[in-house]
């Protein structure tokens, strides 16, 4: 009953195409065997039909001969095809629009355009030996009846699934789900989600699509690209292994390692609070969260630190409790009774208001050497 489900990572693709984003030929080929080492099945590469670099990078990483399927981006056009097939990739992604407002005004042309274009490129593309996504771009805006139209029409001309692609990020997991379901009833053609974040519901709708039957997500990393980005990669995988219970197969020790790289490369900062791999999903500081991970990390960490490539922190501020003191001194091998800790603690959270942050380690210890080791300023 339960189906398998890939991982197509588009950080290459979507992903750089963030405005704003370039990554070098070097990081391309970089992220790509990152991806590659921890198991993430298919790799969006890039658009060959863009020539340069762009080409260069998409044959370079053909090269490194990976295990994961490098599938490349085209339009439903014969020429950009066969720039695909001279990088030597074995999967295209044919994409076009297929929503009214898309074809009536991006494109100038007809939904019989659209069909005709999907099965004269999904055929050259079969005759020559590729696997086949079919992108339908703003699926979710379209006139659903006409995307199972294309989907057949692709299907029958032999394509291998078909990606559904919330373009503008306007679904809900709910609708999804219908839809989803609907689709595959009418068409058995494997389905993959791509789904945008603009309403921040991109992983949510993922998780939605595969539980109505979709079989690929199309993630990046960090959620990057267009507008609010992408579902992103650490957040589907993470997800569904340990909410839906489903293990992609992929390590995801490395995901800190892979979000602060591509991080550098995209110059763009990791929030602390960012889902999955953010520096605070594992630091604590109230007394009720921080006493109850002391006890028993499982009291508020549904997958431990290492899972991720994350260390648990304790930190000391404002909200801090006795047990976090004492165990914040234990980690630098100090004990102070609990007595002793409870006079401490209220100058440790002046200093935190003061300046309305938690405490560097360093400012708890000097705090500790003055106030309490020292003993010459100590008074309460
Ligand atoms: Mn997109």
């Amino acid at each position: 009953m339960t189906k398998k489900v890939f991982i197509d990572d588009t950080t290459l693709r979507d992903g750089e195409q963030t405005a704003g984003v370039v990554f070098t030929n070097e990081e391309k080929i970089t992220i790509a065997k990152m991806l590659d080492a921890i198991g993430v099945h298919q790799i969006e590469a890039g658009i060959p039909a863009m020539g340069g670099d762009e080409k260069e990078a998409i044959c370079a990483i053909m090269d490194l001969g990976l295990k994961a399927s490098i599938i490349a981006w085209n339009r439903p056009v014969i020429s950009d095809i066969k720039t695909s097939l001279e990088c030597g990739v074995k999967a295209v992604a044919l994409s076009i629009s297929t929503s009214d407002i898309h074809i009536q005004h991006k494109l100038r042309q007809t939904r019989k355009w659209v069909l005709d274009n999907i099965r004269t490129a999904t055929e050259f593309a079969k005759n020559n030996g590729l696997y086949v996504s079919v992108n339908g771009e703003d699926a979710s805006r379209a006139d659903q009846d006409f995307l199972a139209e294309y989907a057949l029409a692709a299907k029958e001309a032999g394509a291998d699934r078909l990606r559904y692609c919330d373009t503008v990020g306007v679904m809900d997991p709910f609708i999804t789900y219908n839809r989803i379901s609907r689709l595959i009833d009418k068409t058995s053609l494997e389905v993959e989600m791509h789904t945008h974040n603009d309403f921040g519901m991109a992983t949510a709708n993922s998780l939605a699509g595969v539980r109505a039957g979709a079989t690929y997500v199309n993630t990046t990393i960090n959620g990057l690209g267009e507008r609010a980005g992408n579902a992103c990669l650490e957040e589907v995988v993470m997800a569904m292994k340990c909410i839906v219970g489903t293990d992609l197969g992929i390590d995801t020790t490395k995901f800190r390692e892979l979000s602060e790289y591509v991080a550098r490369a995209s110059h763009r900062s990791l929030p602390p609070s960012k889902p999955i791999t953010g520096s605070n999903v594992f630091t604590y500081e109230s007394q009720g969260r921080a006493e109850g991970v002391l006890t028993d990390t499982a009291s508020y960490e549904v997958f431990s630190p290492e899972d991720v490539g994350l260390e648990r922190r304790l930190i000391i501020g404002k909200y801090s409790g006795v047990a976090c003191v004492q165990a914040k001194l234990a980690q630098y091998r100090y004990f102070l009774p609990f007595e002793e800790a409870s006079r401490f603690l209220p100058l440790l959270q002046s200093r935190s208001i003061d300046l309305k942050r938690a405490l560097y380690d360093e400012e708890v210890l000097e705090l500790y050497e003055s106030k309490v080791a020292g003993g010459r300023k100590w008074k309460f």
